[in-house]
């Protein structure tokens, strides 16, 4: 599964290039192999490793710019996180995503229902490969901080009334 979609990740690059006469260089399918073989979301800092463990090391420019390209080509997807940009690849994948704007924190899901509805969907002069779907929301856990933080903030604010006037601050 992983294979088939590397490969026909792999065949867009390849059309993109020779369509833009870019230069065919090794780095840019390194880095798309290396993409692909990730199962989950990982790092700039991961991928980099990833490609020394390949024993083919690239500049931070080369790995930015690749990244942006295969973004640009929607090879990858790129998700901001607490602690920075996390990438996946997606070509071929049908993702519903559930992301928490609290947090950061992205979690797939499976829905029958919406890969049911597109399936049954015609879509004119076009042939559907894949989609990706995201729901933004608020997790349980942000949920349950943003309550007790409401709850506190209405304790504090009727303890400055109560205590108005008998504090100097
Ligand atoms: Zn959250």
């Amino acid at each position: 599964m992983k294979g088939n979609s590397y490969e026909a990740a792999r065949q867009v690059l390849d059309n993109y290039i020779e369509q833009n006469n870019c230069r065919k260089t090794p780095e840019r399918f390194a880095i798309l192999e290396a993409v692909y073989g990730f199962t989950s979301y990982f790092s700039l800092q991961d991928l980099s490793g990833r490609l020394e463990e390949m024993n083919f090391p690239v500049s931070r420019a080369t790995l930015y710019n690749t990244i942006k390209l295969l973004l640009a080509l929607r090879l990858v997807v790129c998700q901001r996180l607490y602690d920075g940009m996390r990438y996946k690849a997606c070509y071929g994948d049908n993702r519903c995503v559930q992301v928490c704007t609290v947090c950061g924190k992205v979690m797939e899901v499976k829905i029958p229902e919406i890969a049911e509805t597109l399936d049954g969907i015609h879509l004119k002069r076009f042939r559907k490969e894949s989609f990706s779907v995201y729901i933004y929301g608020t997790c349980s856990t942000c949920q349950a901080m943003l309550t007790r933080q409401k709850k506190k903030e209405s304790t504090n604010k009727n303890k400055h009334y109560n205590e108005y006037g008998k504090r100097q601050s």
